[in-house]
């Protein structure tokens, strides 16, 4: 297989988009770490699946929001599998509404969940990442098109991940290491469920008019953390059904 013999990490893993990845990428042959924040039950879950498809997995509780645990995370999973070849940054809060209505302690989270942890991951994981080793940050079809009110401060902090998997892009590339951003559309999960109360409205502005799903998300962070995707860095990939054109 593909991701035979490497080693992931990916953030936030216990649920969602992260838990397919997590899976998708041991189905390719990968061992895998990931975190998760509150929900260690659905971590475990993810962790026997992972076992028993051959490879090994290791789960630890890490705040994205907590500089010290984000970067612990990446340290322990360089020491649990003595290597670490791909990074991917999924964890992520979403946080929607009018402006004015957004607080301070709202701002800070968002930023430290979903662009200052993803910073620091990045840069532990540098340390550790094989040559040709592989960074994919999750973004958003929202930082691409922004189709109705509310989206201030996630567009913000899911914009922000452009210039950072850009830079990573040239500053890692010497070392054959790639960093690439996805921004997915609509994809049906805890944060964004395909029954919810906007759940039409967004269906409604993709091509395709649908959720996704989080394999179909899974599938392009495994071909991006594969062989196959060696010649693609610093790109931003739409995989949402259209949402953005
Ligand atoms: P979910 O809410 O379903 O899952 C979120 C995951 O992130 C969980 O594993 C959760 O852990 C973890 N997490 C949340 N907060 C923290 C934190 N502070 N520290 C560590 N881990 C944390 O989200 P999705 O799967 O839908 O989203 C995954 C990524 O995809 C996010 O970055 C999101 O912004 C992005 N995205 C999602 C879209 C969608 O429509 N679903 C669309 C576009 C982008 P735990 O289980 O322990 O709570």
């Amino acid at each position: 297989m593909t991701l035979d013999g490497k080693a992931a990490l990916v953030t936030g893993g216990s649920r969602g988009i992260g838990e397919a990845v997590a899976i998708r990428l041991a189905e390719d042959g990968a061992d895998i770490a990931l975190t998760y924040h509150s929900q260690a039950d659905r971590a475990a879950d993810v962790v026997d699946r992972i076992k028993a498809l051959g490879r090994r997995a290791w789960a630890v509780r890490a705040d994205s929001a907590d500089a010290p645990s984000a970067r612990a995370a990446v340290e322990g999973a360089a020491a649990e599998f003595g290597r670490l070849d791909i990074l991917v940054n999924n964890a992520g809060v979403g946080v929607l509404g009018p402006i004015a209505e957004l607080s301070l302690d709202d701002v800070d989270r968002v930023l430290a969940v979903n662009v200052r942890a993803p910073f620091l991951m990045a840069q532990a994981a540098a340390a550790h990442l094989t040559d040709g080793g592989r960074i994919v940050n999750i973004g958003s079809c929202m930082a691409e098109r922004v189709a109705f009110p509310g989206g201030t401060l996630y567009s913000t902090s899911k914009t922000a991940l452009t210039g950072l998997t850009k830079a990573l892009a040239r500053e890692l590339g010497p070392r054959g290491i790639t960093a690439n951003l996805i921004h997915p559309g609509p994809v049906d999960t805890d944060m964004n469920p395909a029954d919810g109360e906007s759940a039409a409205l967004q269906s409604g502005f993709t091509a395709l008019g649908r959720y996704g799903r989080p394999t179909e998300i899974a599938a392009t962070v495994a071909h991006l953390a594969g062989d196959d995707g060696r010649y693609i860095t610093g790109a931003s990939i739409a995989v949402d059904g259209g949402f953005a054109i």
